[in-house]
């Protein structure tokens, strides 16, 4: 069967291989035949030779950890053939940590989680997969052509519910929500923030391609201007963008009892300056919390396919913006500008 792979460590070694073996039952008893999946940063950087862990004793790794496919089998019968499903793309660590011990990978302490596509276990980019029962989260029918976009949106679902848990530390009735960074995460996370009821802006520095348009249709407002030229202070700010600037920028403009949701990875090692006095005031004095989100586990996949489900198909089709088919796979992992979401395509 085919399957895309890198050797870690090597830039440019991606390749898709006609004759991966068939995955093995230790792997998990649900049996998934690949629709689809998504690419992200994290596939680039793992291409680019910057991060990702071959299995043990492996020299390759299967790429892919935004799944989409339909069950062949699964004889615990949780799942019947036939069913959409996406595989979990974090597994619990070995020892467990106290967290991993409880179902809370995404809080592991230890570091030593496995993560399929990334870290020590295979992708699901080849055209079978398994995964175990518990790692297998049923997607609603309708949601045959979007579902690779239930792992970036279990990370938005983790972030809302720590907003909240957060939020609930006192009397709290947000209205405004800032989203820096209208890329997958961003858009998603602004998703989620319109299914609440909240009043919902979206800040980007493109002012053309698809991103004015698809924040509109959400019913939310886009900004091209820098943060501090706004001219509200959001009850909330989810930081999807990593930039330096833009995630200072943004904690210094969260309104009283504000919360701002880190979830943008920066690459480091650019210095800027700025007065660590004057935000050490305003978080005080404000009630302010500053916090990192990343990964999810159970919990927030089962929350993530219920927000897909409710929301509007053919918003979630536009975020899509290429399906590109397995055999012109290096094609996918080619960014362009107007790049939204990439799919690699199975089914071609
Ligand atoms: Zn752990």
């Amino acid at each position: 069967m085919r399957a895309v792979t890198v050797t870690p460590g090597s830039p440019n070694s991606l390749r898709c291989d006609p004759d991966w073996p068939e995955p093995v039952t230790a792997e998990g008893g649900v049996l998934v035949e690949a629709l689809a999946v998504g690419i992200c940063g994290t596939d680039h950087e793992i291409i680019a030779g910057h991060y990702g862990e071959a299995p043990p004793g492996v020299r390759d790794l299967v790429l892919g950890h935004e799944s989409l496919g339909r069950v062949l089998e699964d004889p615990s019968g949780t799942l019947q053939p036939g069913d959409l499903v996406a595989g979990i793309v974090r597994s619990p660590d070995p020892v467990p940590c106290p967290n991993c011990a409880v179902g809370e990978w995404d809080m592991c302490r230890n570091g030593r989680y496995t993560e399929h596509g990334i870290k020590a276990l295979p992708g699901f980019a080849r055209d079978r997969w398994r995964v175990q029962p518990q790692f297998a989260v049923g997607l609603d029918p309708a949601l045959a052509r979007v579902g690779m976009l239930l792992e970036p949106t279990s990370v938005v679902a983790k972030a809302w519910e720590h907003i909240e848990r957060i939020g609930n530390r006192a009397e709290w009735q947000p209205q405004t929500v800032l989203v820096t960074g209208a890329g997958p995460i961003g858009l998603l996370a602004a998703l989620l923030a319109v299914q609440r009821g909240l009043t919902v802006h979206v800040l980007d520095r493109a002012t053309t391609g698809p991103k004015p348009d698809l924040v509109s249709a959400l019913g939310a407002t886009y900004h091209a201007t820098p943060v501090n030229e706004l001219d509200f202070e959001p009850d909330v700010a989810v930081e999807c963008t990593g930039a330096p600037t833009v995630v200072l920028d943004v904690m210094c403009k969260a309104g009283i009892n504000g919360i701002v949701c880190l979830t943008g990875v920066s690459s480091g090692g650019r210095k800027i300056d700025f007065d660590a006095g004057s935000l050490n005031r305003a978080l005080v004095l404000e009630n302010n919390v500053v916090f990192g989100s990343v990964n999810a586990n159970r919990r927030h996949w089962d929350m993530a396919a219920a927000a897909l489900a409710r929301a509007d198909r053919s918003w979630l089709e536009s975020l899509i913006t290429r399906r590109v088919p397995v055999g012109a796979y290096a094609e996918a992992y080619r960014p362009q500008p107007d790049d939204i979401k990439v799919v690699l395509d199975f089914t071609a």
